[in-house]
């Protein structure tokens, strides 16, 4: 079954916490990738076995330091 439009929200508004089928917290998370502007985590949920990717967007910069 895919994941509906609430549940992506829903794990959206809790910035990934729970599992989006379960609402379980117990995940695992595996190491980001990151392949230019663009940020991946892949997801498992321990409860119910469901995988998924987080998906990361560039969102800001900071400590800016300009060199010359
Ligand atoms: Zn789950």
């Amino acid at each position: 079954v895919p994941i509906t439009e609430r549940e992506t929200a829903e794990y959206m508004e809790t910035n990934g916490q729970h599992c989006p089928n379960c609402q379980s917290n117990d995940l695992d998370c595996d190491r980001i990738q990151v392949d230019n502007d663009t940020a991946w985590q892949e997801i498992r949920c321990e409860q119910c076995k469901s995988t998924w990717i987080d998906l990361y967007m560039l969102s800001d910069i900071v400590n800016f330091k300009r060199g010359c």
